[in-house]
């Protein structure tokens, strides 16, 4: 009998050296971010592979944002094959900015070796491998000779790695990578070859200054020091308030666990005079330090800075002179795919019969493009699902496994054979 699913797999087996040299190419165009750098020539090679695949071909530049320049142009492509009509859009999508490759590399971080089952290099497994597999995953539903009803997409966008603005955010934004466009988004990100990723926790970085009142060093009595009141702060976050966070636990299933709790981490303290070249003889009339709040989707954003401003009026009570001033500088929500998705049951069913092992559900420590597509696309059916260890990201000598390349394409196949539906 013709078992449609298999045949998929074969066509992914078969494309397997093709898998290993689009990672290794991918990888020898060294996309850093920051600054952002050969985006367009990464996106000009994606987009001439879509075509030859047969995908119609749409460039992207992120138009009126900021960083979206002519020496640094921020182009995101996607490539689409239409459905016989009547079925969802299933978009695959892939950042294919990388970190900075940092010191302590044995091998060339933009060499794309392939060596011991294993693509070697900056953003191999964060995440052109994971984007290399989303692409032949759509090859393959071809090569078997699959018509699908709905229409399948994949997409390579800029900036994921400086907060995803100029890529899927703008693209959210414009309505393309949004609600009418695409019902269901997968996206493989390095969440291990088993596991299914249905969202993370929310983000609030804030800063608080405290202002004090300069004076001569040799007389500090007569001054107000910002930095004693900015230690104030720093004391009263780690005897009353991170206590407090470290007892709330989400029923979100956060990998690792020690993020499966609200956290609150001092991001930088800077005060004073620091920094010039002259030590100079004065009190400190000014202290900054900066938060990174990871705060749970049972939180709520208004509860958790109440709480932050409740601690200051604290300080304030006991401290004499105290003044501070608390400021946001960044906010991204808690996310979360929808229970019972198809999304997920489909992933599952995938992995099921690909790797012979139940999947796991997790959730992670980190945002990731997820965010955009849900609260600015008004897609809410997506995962992060992709082929790489998660630790391995932002790492020296990062690698990805090339059978989790080949076992992670076929998942992705399977997946969207079924959501997009075969005809
Ligand atoms: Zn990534």
């Amino acid at each position: 009998m013709f078992d449609v699913r298999e045949a998929v797999c074969r066509a992914v087996e078969a494309a397997r050296d093709e898998i290993v040299e689009l990672t290794a190419e991918l990888v020898r165009i060294p996309t850093v971010n920051p600054p952002g750098e050969h985006y367009a020539d990464c996106a000009r090679f994606l987009g001439r592979r879509f075509a030859a695949m047969g995908l119609e071909v749409e460039y992207h530049a992120a138009e009126g944002r900021p960083e979206h320049t002519e020496a640094r142009p921020r182009l995101n492509v996607i490539g689409a094959r239409r459905g016989s009509g009547g079925g969802p859009t299933v978009h695959l999508n892939g950042h294919f900015d990388v970190a900075p490759a940092g010191g302590g590399w044995s091998v060339e971080p933009f060499g794309g070796l392939a060596r011991d089952g294993r693509v070697w290099g900056r953003g191999a497994c964060d995440m052109k491998g994971g984007l290399a597999a989303a692409v032949f995953a759509i090859e393959a539903l071809r090569r078997a000779g699959v018509t699908l009803a709905g229409t399948v997409e994949v997409s390579g966008t800029v900036d994921e790695e400086s907060g995803g603005q100029a890529g899927v955010a703008w693209l959210a934004e414009q309505g393309r990578l949004a609600k009418g466009r695409v019902d269901y988004a997968i996206i493989p990100e390095p969440l291990n070859v088993d596991r299914i990723c249905t969202g993370h926790r929310g983000v609030w970085w804030f800063e608080v200054e405290a202002r004090g009142r300069i004076a001569h060093g040799s007389m500090p009595y007569l001054g107000v020091s910002a930095i004693d009141h900015i230690g104030a702060v720093l004391e009263a976050v780690r005897t009353e308030l991170q206590p407090e966070l470290a007892k709330r636990t989400t029923r979100m299933p956060v990998v690792p666990a020690g993020s499966g709790r609200a956290t609150l981490n001092v991001n930088a303290v800077a005060g004073g005079q620091a920094g010039q070249a002259v030590q100079t003889p004065c009190v400190a009339d000014r202290a900054l330090a900066i938060f990174d709040r990871r705060y749970l989707v049972e939180e709520k954003y208004d509860d958790v800075r109440a709480e932050v401003v409740a601690l200051l009026e604290r300080v304030k009570a006991r401290v004499p002179g105290f003044e501070a001033e608390l400021r946001d500088r960044m906010l991204v929500h808690p996310t979360e795919t929808p229970a019972g998705s198809p999304l997920v049951s489909a992933l599952q069913r995938g992995i099921r019969e690909v790797l012979g092992r139940e999947a796991a559900i997790v959730a992670s420590p980190g945002s990731y493009d997820q965010k955009h597509f849900d609260r600015i696309g008004g897609v809410p059916h997506c995962v992060a699902y992709g082929p790489g260890v998660l630790e391995l990201a932002h790492q020296p000598d990062e690698w990805v496994a090339i059978d989790d390349l080949v076992a992670s394409a076929k998942v992705i196949a399977l997946a969207t054979l079924e959501l997009a539906g075969a005809r």
